[in-house]
């Protein structure tokens, strides 16, 4: 926070930057993987970052945990386990719990620091934490993965952290064999992929490692969060088995929860591909 009370996030490499109006800095830690600070702001409300990147605000997290998790639930046919690796404020999993048919989560977020300052901070985000369905582990969600029995998970999310440290075996070939074997048939894999205008290299890279864990079908979602790097962000989906053109958008239709930014017409649009990532993803 500068002297003027500003918060800033420098793009790295961008030449670009985020500010927020802040009113007070309420937390600061150094767990055993980052640093954890928590601010309130004037306009977006409680903002978490970690070594000094925005995660989460109250304002705009709902875009992001929405896209996170309905898309690929609703694509699956029958969704009953889910694994979701990071995710540790736990907004993406309040989201997976919404769907009934929904038997079990598998949370598996490497510093428990992160969920215990979410609990505290942002509990209308942790507000399913309780839920039976809801089992949270704090491990290495590589190491869990790997260890997973085959065939296990309908659907693996992962909510991680930009690929540095921790997160970065979360975006390798190998990694995703492991969640290619600890699928289910008709599976689906999904992971946050970055900005596509800062980094359409790497969502191109993931497209390869996925096709090399023999995927069937990878498919982008394309959405707005103007907190993260650029304000367009994206998350990848990979089906074991099957097409990821079409979901069930009757459930969709038919929702008995609420969602502020996910609807059928939505899906179809994250789904479009911009003309210039249009050659090499398609
Ligand atoms: N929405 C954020 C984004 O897109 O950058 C991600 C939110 S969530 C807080 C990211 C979480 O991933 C962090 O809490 C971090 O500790 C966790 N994480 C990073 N690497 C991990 C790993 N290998 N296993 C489990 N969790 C990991």
């Amino acid at each position: 926070m500068d002297k003027r009370g500003w918060y800033t996030e420098e793009w790295a490499g961008a030449g670009a930057a985020i500010s927020l109006k802040v009113t007070e800095k309420v937390h600061d830690e150094q767990s055993p993987y980052q640093r954890i600070e928590i601010y309130e702001t004037e306009t977006f409300g409680t903002l978490m970052t970690l070594d000094g990147l925005v995660m989460v605000t109250d304002r705009d997290n709902f875009i992001y945990h929405e896209m996170m998790s309905h898309p690929a639930l609703f694509t699956h046919h029958k969704p009953r386990r889910v694994l979701i690796i990071g995710g540790g404020d736990c907004g993406t999993l309040r989201e997976v719990l919404r769907h009934d048919a929904i038997l079990e989560v598998d949370q598996v977020e490497i510093d428990e620091r992160v969920t215990r300052v979410s609990e505290q901070f942002f509990p209308e985000l942790c507000s399913a934490n309780a839920d039976p369905r809801a089992r949270l582990h704090f491990a290495d969600g590589i190491q869990w993965t790997k260890e997973s029995s085959p065939g296990h998970y309908d659907v693996i999310i992962v909510d991680s952290t930009d690929p540095v440290g921790p997160a970065a075996g979360l975006f390798s070939a190998s990694f995703y064999a492991d969640c290619y074997r600890a699928l289910n048939a008709g599976g689906i894999l999904v992971g946050q992929s970055e900005s596509p205008l800062f980094h359409a290299d790497l969502i191109k890279g993931m497209h390869g490692g996925l096709r090399g864990a023999n995927f069937l079908d990878i498919a982008t979602l394309f959405f707005p969060q103007c907190t993260y790097p650029s304000g367009w962000w994206s998350a990848t989906m990979a089906a074991k088995d099957r097409a990821l053109s079409n979901f069930r958008e009757e459930d969709v239709e038919n929702r008995r929860f609420p969602t502020r930014y996910y609807n059928h017409g939505i899906h179809h649009g994250a789904l479009a591909v911009p003309e210039f990532l249009f050659k090499t993803l398609m």
